[in-house]
């Protein structure tokens, strides 16, 4: 049978296929150390399983509203309020299964065929398809490695036209780990409502931050770029409940009730036991939020400094996520490699280290390196790294 051609134009995600070749040379019995994880290696604190399970036993097992349980929508509501201050009605949230499929939902809503969605490179992998999936275009606009990866005034003014619609702004960055300061996004932000762009700011990581980093969520600047900005959140980086699949979208009421009516027809509901697991992760203790936390950020100071010392790597330190994006395109030409994907392969065939090639995130010269994992198989892989480099000198 023929497949519709909206499936036949979608691109294979890059991250999946280096972790499927890993699974297979491991099947194989090679000892193989993955660095293409994009979830947090901790298990799902306990007092939330624990509300799940007993949620479960108290007999609700059943559908809820579409755009989430009431009781969830004011936990979330009450987190905005908490942690960036922004006040928001119940009718302007909606809860989804995972920040992934309210991402997907948003575009579908608000996206006419040919309208415009600036996505800045390096992105993350899914938000061209998404956008290509609800009729858009993606306008792409490289953030510069001497700006931290981060768009500029300018390189925003020149990329808006008639049919821009909107704009992603991931901060923290999967997968640079950049973040964008208030001034930057106050400019952006200014930019954006004299253009009438809207903003989907993907918060997924706000709570991973280093170094004294600070998290500034754009719709807490201002009432309008409040009304300008879909802010879209989630438990699964932040509680470590990838699994669970719970995100939420937060905005204008007319989009987020487009938004439900869409889920309506799809979803139904986000699974009803997850919602009450993530009432249980933003009403209960957060303290393993913060342990998570500082797991990864001495991961982090270990991992990058050693890193650096490989010839031909450089990295910008990140402030946030669990993603190292090093600059690896002089040891690709110092090991004698035509394409950072042969480099990337040669890695996982050689040094048995799976690292994600940056042409997945829009960005040929990079490697991804996920530090999700203990710091043992992180030293391990990265001193693996270092020797194939040297050999190959
Ligand atoms: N946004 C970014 C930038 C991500 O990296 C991810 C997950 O990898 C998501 C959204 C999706 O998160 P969720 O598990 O809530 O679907």
């Amino acid at each position: 049978m023929k497949l519709a051609s909206r499936v036949q134009a979608l691109t294979p995600s890059s991250t999946l296929a280096i972790t499927a070749k890993a699974k297979e040379l491991k099947a194989q019995g090679h000892d193989i150390i993955g660095l293409g994880a994009g979830e947090p290696d901790f298990n799902t604190p306990k007092h939330i399983i624990d509300a799940a399970y007993n949620s479960m036993l108290e007999g609700h097992t059943k559908y809820t509203p579409s755009a989430g349980l009431p009781k969830l929508k004011e936990e979330i509501a009450a987190k905005l309020k908490r942690d960036q201050g922004i006040n928001y009605q119940m009718s302007e949230i909606m809860v989804g299964s995972g920040a992934k499929h309210v991402l997907y939902t948003l575009f579908q809503a608000i996206l006419d065929e040919g309208d415009e969605v600036i996505v800045p490179i390096p992105y993350w992998v899914s938000y061209p398809e998404q956008v290509k999936l609800a009729g858009g275009i993606p306008v792409y606009v490289e953030g510069k490695e001497e700006n931290d990866f981060k768009l500029t005034r300018e390189q925003l003014e020149e990329s808006i036209t008639a049919k821009t619609k909107a704009i992603v702004i991931n901060s923290p960055s999967n997968p640079t780990g950049m973040i964008y300061s208030e001034e930057e996004l106050r400019t952006i932000g200014e930019v954006c409502l004299e253009n009438d762009v809207l903003i989907v700011s993907d918060e997924i990581y706000e709570k991973l931050l280093y170094g004294g980093a600070v998290h500034v969520s754009i719709a807490s600047l201002s009432p309008e770029l409040k009304q300008q900005t879909i802010l879209i959140n989630g438990v699964s980086k932040s509680h470590s409940m990838t699994g669970w699949r719970i995100g939420y979208a937060a905005g204008e009421e007319a989009i987020i009730k487009a938004m439900t009516n869409l889920a309506s027809h799809s979803t139904s509901n986000p699974t009803t036991t997850a919602q009450y697991g993530a009432i249980a992760a933003y009403s209960g203790p957060q303290d393993e939020v913060e342990q998570m936390r500082a797991a990864f950020e001495e991961r982090l100071n270990i991992i990058h400094q050693k890193l650096v010392e490989i010839p031909g790597i450089t990295c910008l330190k990140p402030q946030g996520a669990f993603y190292l994006f090093p600059n690896v395109k002089k040891a690709v030409e110092l090991t004698g490699y035509h394409s950072v994907d042969s480099f990337v392969e040669a890695l996982l065939e050689e040094a048995l280290v799976a690292v994600v090639p940056g042409s997945g995130f829009g960005a040929d010269d990079y490697i991804r390196l996920s530090y999700a994992t203990s710091l043992d198989q992180l030293k391990t892989a990265v001193e693996r790294i270092h020797k194939f480099v040297n050999a190959k000198m």
